[in-house]
């Protein structure tokens, strides 16, 4: 399968600046060896997936409500996002996690209702350093992924899980080789016990031009979640290249 390449803005960038941060990816980069999806601000979904419609380039939210619809001021429920064409929406990231005090049972809401409307999740898992330190990692991973996945068919349309642990996010310190190897062991054997079908595992953390190569040639990742670098066209287009010149192409 061709790599998933994901750029989660967070609250950063203007819609205009978006927009000339996507013509320079488009520019660097083909959707033919690389499932490229863009995570905008919400009120830049429009303009993105205008922009993006029959490129074969994705579009998705970085949230939605894990509620249909209702008395919510401010929220954006999965059914919204029909009208935009977006396809993807992240879900459970740890900033929602820490921030908003998001639970395990809201995340598995908001998979659920992300699947419902035909949006793909991608439900971000991941431990804190005390949790890596006191031995709990892979406790905390079956926890997050098993309550996400409560309720869910073994063979949902569309689905992907990515490992970011969050002593990694936003630090410049990604996790080594090794960690990501067994983290993503672990979680493939995980999803093996709960889906009937190959659930695609990115990794995200402090990923950039320079560790990109060597992070997808690790077992089991599929491609990255990636928030600091896909900011900057330069450093991002560099990563979708190292990636892409090593495409593994026996998953
Ligand atoms: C993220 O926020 O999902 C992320 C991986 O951020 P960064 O690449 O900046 O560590």
């Amino acid at each position: 399968m061709n790599p998933i390449i994901a750029a989660n803005w967070k609250m950063n960038l203007t819609i205009d600046k978006g927009l000339v941060l996507i013509d320079e990816v488009l520019d660097c980069s083909s959707p033919d060896d690389s499932e490229i999806i863009f995570f905008p601000t919400s009120i830049a979904l429009g303009s993105v997936s205008n922009k993006l419609k029959n490129t074969g380039y994705g579009v998705g939210v970085q949230n939605i409500h894990h509620k249909e619809s209702g008395a919510f001021t401010g929220e954006i429920s999965a059914q919204m996002l029909q009208s935009l064409a977006v396809e993807y929406a992240i879900i459970g990231h740890s900033e929602r996690r820490h921030y908003f005090l998001e639970t395990d049972i809201q995340i598995n809401g908001k998979t659920q209702n992300a699947l419902n409307q035909g949006l793909c999740p991608i439900v971000c898992i991941g431990e804190t350093l005390e949790q890596r330190e006191t031995g709990k990692t892979f406790e905390v991973l079956k926890k997050q992924l098993v309550s996400a996945c409560k309720d869910i068919g073994p063979e949902p349309e569309k689905f992907i899980v990515a490992y970011e642990p969050v002593w990694a996010i936003g630090t410049g310190k990604s996790a080594s080789t090794d960690q990501v190897h067994d983290a993503h062991k672990y979680i493939n054997a995980t999803l093996n016990a709960l889906f009937e079908k190959h659930i695609p595992i990115l990794y995200g953390g402090s990923v950039n031009a320079e560790n990109a190569s060597e992070l997808y040639a690790v077992e089991n990742v599929d491609g990255f979640l990636i928030g600091g670098a896909s900011l900057n066209a330069k450093s991002f287009c560099q990563i979708i290249q190292n990636v892409t010149k090593n495409i593994k192409r026996s998953l």
